[in-house]
């Protein structure tokens, strides 16, 4: 990724969360998200790919702010926002935003869709009623919820789950962010209607020049939708890059076995990864010194006991594995 159009630089960024066995008890950490960086440019889509537990939900949510950073930075337009407390954050709520991974949850009950949809601008004071209802309308036709007038008046409960995922993503596009952070935006929904969804978004991204962090535990999604392919693991950033490179030429014995579970018509690519089982993840709360994939690991030697450092092994493609370095 080019320096001269970033959006978003993290760098060496933790979130952990301190826990105690009993009231005087241990102290240990869960460490969530443990040294993550890299740089999101303008209108680009990142992938961030991993398992349950893996840390990518608590990376999206520091990254926006809604948990505190234990350590490292985020700058986002060029401006540090790691710490800046809350009452300064104002203009940045209007510039990234969340679509979550529950619309039955994301949208209050009692509102119409037209309120729902409203409201961010009203908190932000964003135009006079007569404008605010044209910004709902036109995210409703954005979204491909019409007739407008007839959405604009139901509640969430008389919507599909794939009508609510829409209004929730008119709701996070109507203040024209520049970064939204989906997270899981398609899992809770049946399968018919997923691809419509991810197909939407990626409209929607393309056409208002929105950077997306798309946090998924499904690779096979993620050929539709980004740039840009990251593979957590354990906290960790273990493998990224350019997607079809990633989805063509993996390299980390993780990236391989979430390969593996991806039906894939070409015996050659089955042989390769069968030899790496998916297993279970690790538990994050004071994980060992070392390659946190360590003990699912066919490849595991004696050096895995340090943790590998990042390398670049081919242009843009990252892998933190001791394979490569
Ligand atoms: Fe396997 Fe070692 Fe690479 Fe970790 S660093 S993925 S244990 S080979």
């Amino acid at each position: 990724m080019s320096e001269d159009n970033v959006l978003l630089k993290v760098v060496k960024l933790r979130k952990w969360f301190e826990m105690r066995k009993g009231l005087f008890g241990e102290v240990m950490y869960l460490k969530a998200v443990d040294g993550v960086t890299f740089d999101l440019n303008e209108g680009e889509a990142i992938s961030l790919v991993g398992e349950s537990g893996s840390g990518k939900t608590t990376l999206g949510k520091t990254i926006l702010r809604l948990r505190e950073p234990t350590d490292g930075k985020i700058i986002f337009k060029g401006k540090d926002i790691t710490h800046l407390p809350n009452d300064k954050l104002f203009w940045y709520r209007r510039e990234a935003s969340l679509i979550q991974q529950d619309p039955f949850g994301a949208l209050p009950a009692h509102f119409t869709i037209s309120k729902i949809i409203e409201e961010p601008l009203i908190i932000h004071k964003m135009g006079d009623k007569e404008e605010r209802r044209e910004r709902v309308y036109k995210a409703l036709e954005e979204v491909r919820l019409t007739p407008v007038e007839d959405f604009a008046s139901k509640y969430p409960h008389m919507l599909s789950g794939g009508q609510m995922q829409r209004v929730a993503i008119a709701r996070a596009l109507v203040l024209r962010p520049s970064l939204v952070i989906a997270d899981e935006p398609v899992s809770m929904l049946d399968a018919s209607v997923r691809i419509e969804i991810l197909t939407l978004l990626r409209e929607l991204q393309d056409r208002l020049k929105i950077s997306f962090i798309y946090i998924t535990h499904d690779l096979a999604t993620t050929r539709y939708f980004s740039e840009w392919i990251f593979i957590m693991y354990a906290g960790h950033i273990v493998e990224r890059g350019i997607t079809k490179e990633i989805l063509r030429n993996p390299l980390h014995p993780y990236t391989k076995a979430l390969l593996s579970a991806i039906p894939d018509p070409d015996p050659e690519n089955r042989k390769k990864f069968r030899d790496v089982p998916p297993g279970e993840p690790p538990s994050l709360i004071n994980p060992p010194p070392g390659c946190r994939f360590a003990p699912r690991c066919p490849f595991a030697m004696d050096k895995c006991k340090e943790e590998p450092p990042e390398i670049e092994v081919s242009p843009k493609h990252f892998v933190k594995c001791w394979l490569y370095a």
